[in-house]
């Protein structure tokens, strides 16, 4: 298998957590900050690091940004660089730039210069903490798109002893069971007439309202 390149660049709080999971999955990332600090506090969770700026065209090239895979712009309290450098980027030929957004005019000019994925984790986090607590059932939640989503559902007394056949969620919801967590173990291929038992965790991928539905009735 190729293994991919990462370059996480501006080692904030975000940063540096995708920095670090990224390594922590065997990962090769390479780490860039500006600041020397943020940098020598990144080298035990990172293949490479480099003080260097963003912004600074020749001292992108001499790390040979241009062959990584993904690279994540993850400053977003200096938009000027956050856009510069994302611009570099792209002009340099990189396949998947994804960049931290701070609000909604930086996203537009990101979205504009070619910026491949623009996340807002603190919004996008807001909305999945409120999901978290306003339902006793949902325990994770993934969202794939502005209308699909996948999430984890805890089964309730009304769905235990039942076959995905006897509950025909599919017919029903629209939603597709993708796999059953029990304790430890995980069934990723459920078939027809597997049961579902009290507190098993369902994994179901479906439209956000009929994922609602199933939530709101069918459980
Ligand atoms: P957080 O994830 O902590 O909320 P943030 O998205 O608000 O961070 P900033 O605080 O602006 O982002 O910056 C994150 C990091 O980016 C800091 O460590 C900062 O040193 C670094 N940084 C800012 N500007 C540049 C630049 N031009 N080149 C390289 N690194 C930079
Ligand atoms: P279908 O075209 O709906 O699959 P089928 O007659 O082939 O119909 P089965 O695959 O045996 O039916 O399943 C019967 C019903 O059980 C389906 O209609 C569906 O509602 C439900 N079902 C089966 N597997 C799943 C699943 N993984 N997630 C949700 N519902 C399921
Ligand atoms: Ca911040």
């Amino acid at each position: 298998m190729v293994k991919k390149q990462f370059a996480v660049i501006g080692l904030g709080r975000f940063g540096s957590s995708v920095c670090k999971e990224l390594y922590k999955q065997g990962h090769q990332v390479l780490a860039i900050d500006s600041n020397e600090e943020k940098v020598n506090e990144m080298t035990r969770y990172s293949t490479h690091s480099a003080i260097a700026n963003a912004t600074d065209e020749k001292a992108l090239q001499s790390l040979g940004i241009r062959n990584f895979d993904y690279v994540v712009v993850a400053i977003s309290g200096d938009i000027q660089s956050s856009i510069l450098c994302t611009l570099v980027l792209k002009e340099f030929g990189v396949e998947n730039v994804w960049v931290k957004a701070q609000n909604y005019y930086h996203q537009r000019v990101l979205e504009k210069i070619g910026a491949d994925r623009i996340v807002h984790p603190e919004q996008d986090m807001g909305i999945r903490i409120a999901q978290h607590l306003t339902s006793e059932k949902i325990v994770d939640y993934i969202e794939l798109s502005a209308d699909y989503s996948i999430v984890e559902l805890i089964a309730t007394n009304k769905v235990a002893k039942k076959s995905l056949i006897d509950l025909d969620i599919r017919a029903k919801y629209g939603c597709t069971i993708l796999g059953i967590k029990r304790g430890e173990d995980i069934n990723i291929a459920p078939t027809p007439t597997d049961h579902i038992e009290r507190d098993d965790i369902l994994i179901v991928i479906g439209h956000k309202n009929d994922l609602k539905r199933f939530e709101d009735e069918g459980m």
